[in-house]
């Protein structure tokens, strides 16, 4: 069969090491998987009966193409008593999950030889989505020492004529990294000066700890024309499998993510936009429930990873995972790569290798498993690195 010669196409990293450790689950050997980003918690009841209340209303038919006009509703109000941005459900639209809505906003905006800055270590899909529609990766870096945090000056000194997309993800997978209003606006100036679209990832804004603050880049109305918000129910809603994200943008952007849509997926699932309906009228409570148990595994997670190694890690600020140098595990390893698909093999842990996120000699952990699972894993990577 013949298959496209020019589509450029990589494997998700997160998808792959979560799918490497599921094939061996199912083979019946126990395997401690902190690959995915997702909370291992039940879903909120008001996000399951609202489920059960569409299908019993026979709410099981094509919904419109952009989303339910409710659910496109309640979120955009919801991100605005949240988060004091200022959206009308116009500027809203359901996606299947917030990684579609990335994909088709991608496919809406680049022409093959745009440039697309994204900020090392940068969740595993923002190269391969640019690179599957011609985009071209430009990757400006950033240090733990310096809290991961980029600048205005580094997104300068890579940004070219070509430049089209600049992905910031606040709060940051894998690094749980967040930005100040002020740091916001100075990167804000900066692209809205060279017509440059900031497309702001806040999948994990409801996942944040220690009284962090989450600041939206949807909340400065001055540079609403040149940003995009993608958000999602996945992660603070705890609704990973159901598919429901959005995309938050001006109005001509959704109409033509709305023509995709048309022609793609026709929406998202009408009985998960109804839950998510549910969950967002219920917004605090579902995002409380999930985050406690979050910000716990999150503790357990440091304090017997920095135990059990001798380390000191700090607790990730927000998010779902801890980014960890393979040094901090005492390994002279540098391919983190290797180091991750030996862990997997040998040890049955899945983590995702820092390489996959643009920074070598790292790995990720997610800290959405339980905390008894937790705590297993790391003893497990004790005894693999006693081992070797
Ligand atoms: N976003 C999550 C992660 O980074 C889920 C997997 C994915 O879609 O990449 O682990």
């Amino acid at each position: 069969m013949k298959l496209s010669s020019t589509l450029k196409l990589s494997v998700s990293a997160t998808i792959k090491m979560n799918g490497l450790a599921l094939q061996k689950k199912a083979a019946g050997i126990r395997v401690f998987n902190l690959s995915a980003g997702e909370p291992m918690v039940d879903c909120h009841p008001s996000i399951i009966e609202g489920a059960e209340r569409a299908m019993r209303e026979g709410k099981t038919h094509y919904p419109p193409v952009a989303g339910i006009p409710e659910l496109r509703q309640a979120f955009s109000d919801w991100m605005n008593t949240t988060y004091k941005t200022v959206y009308t459900s116009k500027n809203c639209i359901v996606t299947c999950g917030g990684k579609f809505g990335l994909y088709a906003l991608f496919q809406a905006i680049l022409d093959p030889g745009d440039e697309v800055v994204m900020i090392a270590p940068y969740w595993v899909s923002y190269s391969g989505i640019t690179e599957m529609f011609g985009g071209v990766p430009v990757v400006t870096s950033t240090k733990e020492e310096n809290g991961w945090r980029v600048s205005r000056e580094d997104i300068e000194r890579v940004s070219t004529a070509k430049t089209t997309i600049l992905v910031l993800n606040n709060a940051s997978n894998p690094t749980g990294t967040l930005y100040t209003r002020k740091q916001l606006r100075s990167i804000l100036e900066f692209a809205a000066s060279k017509h440059i679209t900031v497309v702001s990832d806040e999948v994990y804004s409801g996942l944040m700890y220690d009284n962090n603050e989450f600041v939206s880049c949807g909340s400065f109305p001055e540079f609403q024309e040149n940003v995009v918000v993608i958000q999602s129910c996945s992660k603070h809603f705890a609704m990973t499998g159901w598919r429901v994200g959005f995309v938050l943008a001006p109005e001509p952007v959704i109409s033509r993510l709305s023509t995709i849509q048309g022609q793609s997926t026709t929406g998202t699932s009408s009985i998960s936009q109804w839950a998510a309906l549910a969950g967002v009228h219920n917004a605090r409570a579902v995002i409380d429930s999930v985050r406690a148990p979050m910000r716990e595994r999150r503790d357990v997670f440091t304090k017997i990873f920095n135990k059990l190694f001798g380390a000191s890690i700090l607790s990730a600020p927000s998010g779902l995972y801890s980014f960890v140098s393979l040094k901090a595990l005492g390994s002279q390893e540098t391919d983190s790569m290797k180091f991750a698909l030996r862990l997997l093999e040998e040890g049955n842990i899945a983590t995702v290798p820092g390489v996959a996120f643009g920074q070598e000699g790292y790995l990720r952990f997610s800290f959405g498993a339980e905390k008894e699972e937790l705590e297993a894993a790391l003893q497990a990577l004790k005894t693999f690195l006693g081992s070797k």
